[in-house]
Protein backbone atom coordinates (compact mmCIF):
# COMPACT_ATOMS: atom_id res chain seq x y z
CA UNK A 1 0.00 0.00 0.00
CA UNK A 2 1.37 2.97 -0.87
CA UNK A 3 1.57 5.81 1.68
CA UNK A 4 -1.15 8.40 0.22
CA UNK A 5 -3.25 5.31 -0.02
CA UNK A 6 -4.84 5.19 3.75
CA UNK A 7 -7.42 2.55 3.74
CA UNK A 8 -10.99 3.59 5.56
CA UNK A 9 -10.13 1.08 8.30
CA UNK A 10 -6.85 3.02 8.72
CA UNK A 11 -8.84 6.04 8.70
CA UNK A 12 -11.82 5.24 11.37
CA UNK A 13 -9.07 3.94 13.63
CA UNK A 14 -7.35 6.99 13.72
CA UNK A 15 -10.68 8.96 14.52
CA UNK A 16 -10.86 6.40 17.05
CA UNK A 17 -7.49 7.34 18.47
CA UNK A 18 -7.95 11.12 18.64
CA UNK A 19 -11.45 10.57 20.01
CA UNK A 20 -10.44 8.11 22.88
CA UNK A 21 -7.50 11.24 23.57
CA UNK A 22 -10.82 13.69 24.60
CA UNK A 23 -10.34 15.85 21.28
CA UNK A 24 -13.79 16.27 19.40
CA UNK A 25 -14.81 14.96 16.12
CA UNK A 26 -13.73 18.40 13.93
CA UNK A 27 -9.98 17.46 15.14
CA UNK A 28 -10.46 13.86 14.88
CA UNK A 29 -11.85 14.02 11.30
CA UNK A 30 -9.26 16.53 10.51
CA UNK A 31 -6.25 14.35 11.77
CA UNK A 32 -7.59 11.72 9.95
CA UNK A 33 -7.28 13.37 6.64
CA UNK A 34 -3.47 14.39 7.24
CA UNK A 35 -1.95 13.32 3.95
CA UNK A 36 0.99 11.20 5.64
CA UNK A 37 3.37 11.98 2.81
CA UNK A 38 2.70 15.83 3.15
CA UNK A 39 5.11 17.30 5.79
CA UNK A 40 2.90 20.73 5.44
CA UNK A 41 -0.23 18.91 5.68
CA UNK A 42 0.72 17.87 9.19
CA UNK A 43 2.35 21.12 10.12
CA UNK A 44 -1.29 23.00 9.06
CA UNK A 45 -3.21 20.73 11.18
CA UNK A 46 -0.73 20.93 14.59
CA UNK A 47 -0.74 24.57 13.88
CA UNK A 48 -4.53 24.76 13.17
CA UNK A 49 -5.31 23.16 16.61
CA UNK A 50 -2.48 25.20 18.56
CA UNK A 51 -5.74 26.11 21.11
CA UNK A 52 -5.43 21.84 21.89
CA UNK A 53 -2.49 22.31 21.93
CA UNK A 54 -0.84 23.41 24.63
CA UNK A 55 0.70 20.38 26.70
CA UNK A 56 1.46 18.85 23.49
CA UNK A 57 -1.01 16.22 23.39
CA UNK A 58 -2.36 16.48 20.19
CA UNK A 59 0.88 16.82 18.43
CA UNK A 60 2.32 13.99 20.33
CA UNK A 61 -0.73 11.64 19.05
CA UNK A 62 -0.51 13.21 15.48
CA UNK A 63 3.16 12.57 15.66
CA UNK A 64 2.47 8.91 16.82
CA UNK A 65 -0.27 8.03 14.28
CA UNK A 66 2.31 9.45 10.97
CA UNK A 67 5.84 9.95 11.96
CA UNK A 68 7.70 6.97 12.62
CA UNK A 69 11.73 6.67 13.63
CA UNK A 70 12.69 8.94 16.46
CA UNK A 71 16.22 10.82 16.26
CA UNK A 72 17.41 13.21 18.35
CA UNK A 73 14.44 13.59 19.99
CA UNK A 74 12.69 14.38 15.81
CA UNK A 75 10.81 12.12 14.57
CA UNK A 76 11.09 12.18 10.82
CA UNK A 77 8.03 11.35 8.81
CA UNK A 78 7.22 7.76 6.80
CA UNK A 79 7.49 8.86 2.94
CA UNK A 80 10.22 11.49 3.63
CA UNK A 81 11.68 12.61 0.72
CA UNK A 82 14.93 11.17 -0.72
CA UNK A 83 17.54 12.00 -3.48
CA UNK A 84 19.73 9.54 -5.46
CA UNK A 85 23.12 10.42 -6.38
CA UNK A 86 25.18 7.43 -8.63
CA UNK A 87 27.91 10.30 -9.46
CA UNK A 88 26.55 10.64 -12.99
CA UNK A 89 23.77 13.22 -11.27
CA UNK A 90 20.73 13.02 -9.15
CA UNK A 91 18.07 10.43 -10.47
CA UNK A 92 14.83 11.38 -8.51
CA UNK A 93 14.12 14.36 -6.57
CA UNK A 94 11.15 13.88 -4.93
CA UNK A 95 11.68 9.90 -4.44
CA UNK A 96 9.14 9.59 -1.42
CA UNK A 97 9.78 6.37 0.04
CA UNK A 98 11.88 5.49 3.57
CA UNK A 99 15.36 4.05 2.77
CA UNK A 100 15.13 0.57 2.86
CA UNK A 101 12.10 0.58 0.07
CA UNK A 102 14.76 2.60 -1.84
CA UNK A 103 17.65 0.22 -1.41
CA UNK A 104 15.24 -2.77 -1.91
CA UNK A 105 13.93 -1.24 -5.26
CA UNK A 106 17.49 -0.38 -7.10
CA UNK A 107 17.99 -2.42 -9.79
CA UNK A 108 21.78 -2.70 -8.31
CA UNK A 109 22.95 -5.35 -10.84
CA UNK A 110 22.01 -2.16 -13.67
CA UNK A 111 25.26 -0.33 -11.48
CA UNK A 112 27.37 -2.70 -10.51
CA UNK A 113 30.44 -2.40 -12.27
CA UNK A 114 33.78 -4.22 -12.80
CA UNK A 115 34.91 -2.69 -9.87
CA UNK A 116 33.41 -1.03 -5.97
CA UNK A 117 30.77 1.84 -6.67
CA UNK A 118 29.51 3.81 -4.32
CA UNK A 119 26.26 5.53 -4.22
CA UNK A 120 25.25 8.16 -2.15
CA UNK A 121 21.67 8.84 -1.04
CA UNK A 122 21.14 12.21 0.82
CA UNK A 123 17.68 13.08 2.44
CA UNK A 124 16.46 16.32 3.11
CA UNK A 125 13.71 14.98 5.96
CA UNK A 126 11.37 17.38 7.40
CA UNK A 127 10.99 16.25 11.15
CA UNK A 128 9.05 17.12 13.75
CA UNK A 129 9.22 17.69 17.27
CA UNK A 130 7.21 16.17 20.19
CA UNK A 131 6.01 19.81 20.40
CA UNK A 132 5.15 20.12 17.09
CA UNK A 133 7.91 21.90 15.79
CA UNK A 134 8.79 21.29 11.74
CA UNK A 135 12.49 20.82 10.90
CA UNK A 136 14.53 20.00 8.20
CA UNK A 137 17.83 18.17 8.78
CA UNK A 138 19.90 16.62 6.04
CA UNK A 139 20.79 12.85 6.04
CA UNK A 140 23.33 11.21 3.19
CA UNK A 141 24.30 7.53 3.48
CA UNK A 142 27.13 5.72 1.21
CA UNK A 143 25.37 2.72 -0.22
CA UNK A 144 28.33 0.26 -1.42
CA UNK A 145 28.28 -2.16 -4.16
CA UNK A 146 31.08 -4.57 -4.84
CA UNK A 147 31.31 -6.11 -8.23
CA UNK A 148 29.91 -9.62 -8.57
CA UNK A 149 32.25 -12.31 -8.18
CA UNK A 150 33.45 -14.56 -11.66
CA UNK A 151 32.77 -17.63 -11.39
CA UNK A 152 35.66 -20.25 -10.56
CA UNK A 153 36.83 -22.92 -12.69
CA UNK A 154 33.96 -25.41 -12.99
CA UNK A 155 32.31 -26.56 -10.14
CA UNK A 156 35.04 -24.94 -7.53
CA UNK A 157 34.91 -22.41 -5.28
CA UNK A 158 37.47 -19.46 -4.97
CA UNK A 159 40.87 -20.21 -2.42
CA UNK A 160 42.56 -17.07 -2.30
CA UNK A 161 46.31 -17.32 -1.78
CA UNK A 162 49.34 -15.05 -1.92
CA UNK A 163 51.95 -16.86 -3.53
CA UNK A 164 55.45 -14.48 -3.81
CA UNK A 165 55.87 -15.71 -7.11
CA UNK A 166 52.40 -14.45 -8.27
CA UNK A 167 51.16 -11.51 -6.41
CA UNK A 168 55.01 -10.63 -6.09
CA UNK A 169 55.25 -7.71 -3.11
CA UNK A 170 57.85 -8.27 -0.46
CA UNK A 171 59.11 -12.01 0.37
CA UNK A 172 57.48 -11.46 4.10
CA UNK A 173 53.93 -10.10 3.16
CA UNK A 174 53.32 -10.96 -0.27
CA UNK A 175 50.74 -9.15 -2.09
CA UNK A 176 50.32 -6.18 0.08
CA UNK A 177 51.69 -2.81 -0.27
CA UNK A 178 50.79 0.41 1.51
CA UNK A 179 48.61 2.48 0.03
CA UNK A 180 47.55 5.82 1.79
CA UNK A 181 46.32 4.79 5.26
CA UNK A 182 45.63 1.34 4.36
CA UNK A 183 46.36 -1.67 1.86
CA UNK A 184 46.15 -2.83 -1.94
CA UNK A 185 46.09 -6.69 -1.69
CA UNK A 186 46.45 -8.86 -4.41
CA UNK A 187 45.45 -12.71 -3.95
CA UNK A 188 45.40 -15.00 -6.88
CA UNK A 189 42.79 -18.03 -6.72
CA UNK A 190 44.46 -21.90 -6.64
CA UNK A 191 41.70 -23.01 -8.50
CA UNK A 192 40.86 -20.91 -11.42
CA UNK A 193 44.18 -17.78 -11.41
CA UNK A 194 41.65 -15.13 -11.39
CA UNK A 195 43.00 -12.08 -9.17
CA UNK A 196 41.31 -10.26 -6.29
CA UNK A 197 42.65 -7.12 -5.57
CA UNK A 198 41.50 -5.65 -2.35
CA UNK A 199 42.11 -1.94 -1.77
CA UNK A 200 41.23 -0.58 1.96
CA UNK A 201 42.25 2.77 0.93
CA UNK A 202 40.26 3.63 -2.10
CA UNK A 203 37.94 6.55 -2.58
CA UNK A 204 34.44 8.04 -3.48
CA UNK A 205 35.51 10.31 -6.76
CA UNK A 206 32.08 12.03 -5.85
CA UNK A 207 32.55 13.10 -2.59
CA UNK A 208 36.72 12.22 -2.64
CA UNK A 209 35.97 10.40 0.65
CA UNK A 210 38.81 8.07 1.38
CA UNK A 211 39.34 4.96 3.18
CA UNK A 212 36.95 3.41 1.49
CA UNK A 213 37.21 -0.29 0.74
CA UNK A 214 37.08 -2.07 -2.80
CA UNK A 215 37.25 -4.72 -4.89
CA UNK A 216 38.05 -5.64 -8.10
CA UNK A 217 38.73 -8.99 -10.21
CA UNK A 218 41.15 -9.87 -13.28
CA UNK A 219 41.39 -12.08 -15.12
CA UNK A 220 44.10 -15.02 -15.01
CA UNK A 221 47.31 -14.77 -16.71
CA UNK A 222 49.97 -16.90 -17.97
CA UNK A 223 51.68 -16.39 -14.52
CA UNK A 224 48.94 -17.74 -12.60
CA UNK A 225 48.10 -20.42 -14.74
CA UNK A 226 51.93 -21.43 -14.91
CA UNK A 227 51.37 -21.41 -11.19
CA UNK A 228 48.73 -23.60 -10.85
CA UNK A 229 49.75 -26.37 -13.01
CA UNK A 230 53.07 -26.03 -10.92
CA UNK A 231 51.75 -26.68 -7.87
CA UNK A 232 49.21 -29.59 -9.13
CA UNK A 233 52.29 -31.61 -10.32
ZN1 LIG B 1 38.80 -19.38 -8.58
Amino acid sequence: MKHSEKSIDKTISIVKDVLSAGFDIRVAAEVALIDPCDEYSIANCLEEYGEYNDDGNLAKLIVNIYYLNIKDNLIIPDGAKWKIDDGNGIWDEDWRLDKNDIIDNIDWDEIRSYKTVWINLTGNLPAVSFFGDVDHFEFSEKITIHPNVPPCRDDFEHDWQSPYEVVGGIEENPGVKGNGGGVIMKRVCKNCGKYKITNTWDYDPEDGIQGLTSIHYEDADDTSLEWIDDEVQ
